[in-house]
């Protein structure tokens, strides 16, 4: 009896295997971006308002979502994505933003869907998972390696880290060390450190394009030797040398990092949505800017139809359908200067698809907010009028204050930052333009009611609309 019951429910985990792959669709979202793009904000809010059917009008033009609920992702061994403790972060009574993406997580929400219209009459609800799938846009970037010889990356990096202030010390360090000699511990940490910390400084600075990825987000692997390493100008390499160590540990790094994620994580995704603080690298200046505009069609490159299947022998690579640019917090200004924000990541886009010389999946780039930490104001400023937004922030003594600010315009033509940007220029004419740090706004969310935000339903309908 016991066995015959073993096996009947054996058969049944089969059966319900076999129900979902064919009666219900499972969308696998990848959203990617940056460190401190929006990620965490996204994905919290995204699914509260989803779960709440909150503020989502532009959700689901052809089906009604009847209900959404949480479930145990499919994945046993990729971590959670936190989303309650997020959600309990951004809705405290002295509301903070939550902590930020530092590895892969996922998360499973599914909906019971109504078709509406003459459908609707004759079909019953239907279930549709949504898998949200975060993860760092700087593990994307070291696609980019893939195709790369040590020698190749380090003619780069070095060129990169002589181009930006933020390289002094690690060229200074570099100075020091014979790479021709027998290699040592010592020497190999006392080149990883200080380029470790100029990845760092430059990401802070505002340049997108800092590979290796997992030395700016090492997790587990923080000290191991596939993180130390460091690009060494051309020389002698005997074996037993320096230069033939940091070789052979580039190559490790393409090996046992780089090829995993892409093999148990980028591979399966069909819909992506990669988040930009393109207001972040207006306000640090055009070589950030510029900086931007190299990575955008680095990153898309990532999402060529094949390429990662080519590039690591995987069958079965999934085509990504949809990808979606968002430029996020566009609660930093006014809207009346969304279109010139929306415009500017278009023209990053169009640009990135001629350069990546990229056709595969729609595109598309839009400005939004996740969550809308501020309101808007029109002040007369000595016979003038200004727009400005108001909000939350820290008063430098562990409390919080109103402040309103006026963040400056942005040009009509995204020509006016793009051009300057790309013929290297150092700062910006007039250099108005600034960025404020908002704290999330307090919440008080009725039932049924999600976060407050700018255009999540319309990046919602337009990564997953068609699906429901
Ligand atoms: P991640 O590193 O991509 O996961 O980035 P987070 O989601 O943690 O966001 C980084 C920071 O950006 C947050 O701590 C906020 O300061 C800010 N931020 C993110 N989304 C928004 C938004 O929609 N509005 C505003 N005003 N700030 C945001």
């Amino acid at each position: 009896n016991d066995i015959a019951d073993r096996i009947l429910r054996g058969v049944e985990t089969v059966q319900d295997g076999v129900n979902e792959a064919l009666f219900e669709p499972v969308i696998r979202l990848g959203v990617t971006g940056l460190s401190r793009a929006g990620k965490t904000v996204f994905i919290t809010s995204l699914v509260a308002n989803l779960l709440d059917r909150g503020r989502m009008p532009q959700l689901g033009g052809s089906a009604a979502i009847t209900a959404a609920y949480l479930q145990p992702q499919p994945d046993d061994t990729v971590a959670r994505f936190d989303y309650e403790a997020h959600l309990a972060a951004l809705t405290a009574p002295d509301p903070h933003w939550p902590q930020s993406t530092r590895a892969v997580s996922e998360l499973r929400l599914s909906f019971k869907v109504q078709p509406t219209g003459l459908l609707g009459a004759i079909s019953g609800p239907r279930t549709v998972h949504l898998d949200i799938v975060d993860y760092p846009g700087e593990w994307l970037l070291d696609l980019g390696l893939m195709d790369k010889s040590y020698a190749d990356w380090s003619v780069q990096a070095l060129a990169d880290a002589q181009a930006r202030d933020e390289g002094a010390a690690f060229l200074e360090a570099l100075g020091c060390v014979d790479a021709g000699a027998p290699h040592s511990e010592p020497d190999a940490k006392a080149l990883a450190e200080p380029f470790t910390a100029y990845l760092n400084a430059a990401r802070a600075a505002g340049y997108s394009d800092c590979t290796p990825g997992r030395f700016l987000l090492p997790g587990e692997m923080a000290g191991s030797p596939v993180l130390t390493f460091a690009p060494l100008p051309e020389g002698s390499a005997p074996r037993g040398s320096l230069r033939r160590e940091f070789e052979r540990r580039f190559e490790a790094y393409k090996r046992e990092v780089v090829r995993p994620f892409f093999r148990d994580h980028f591979a399966k995704i069909d819909r992506q949505i990669v988040l930009v603080d393109a207001l972040g690298a207006i306000h640090a200046g055009p070589k950030a800017v510029e900086d931007l505009r190299r990575t955008m069609a680095d990153i898309l490159s990532a999402f060529r139809p094949g390429r990662v299947g080519r590039l690591f022998a995987l069958l079965g690579q999934k085509k990504v359908e949809r990808i979606l640019f968002a430029a996020t917090k566009a609660d930093h200004i006014h809207h009346s200067q969304h279109a010139r924000l929306t415009a500017i990541m278009e023209a990053l886009v169009r640009e990135a698809r001629d350069r990546a010389d990229y056709s595969g999946a729609a595109t598309s780039a839009m400005s939004i907010a996740a969550l809308r930490a501020t309101v808007e104001e029109t002040r007369d400023h000595g016979g003038q009028t200004l727009d400005l937004v108001r909000g939350r922030v820290a008063d430098g003594q562990g409390g919080s204050k109103q402040a309103a600010f006026y963040a400056g315009e942005l040009p009509q033509d995204p020509a006016h930052i793009l051009a300057p940007a790309r013929q290297g220029a150092t700062a910006w004419l007039g250099d108005e333009y600034g960025v404020m740090q908002f704290l999330p706004a307090q919440m008080t969310l009725r039932p049924h009611e999600g976060p407050p935000h700018i255009r999540l339903d319309r990046a919602a309908e337009f990564l997953i609309g068609d699906k429901l």
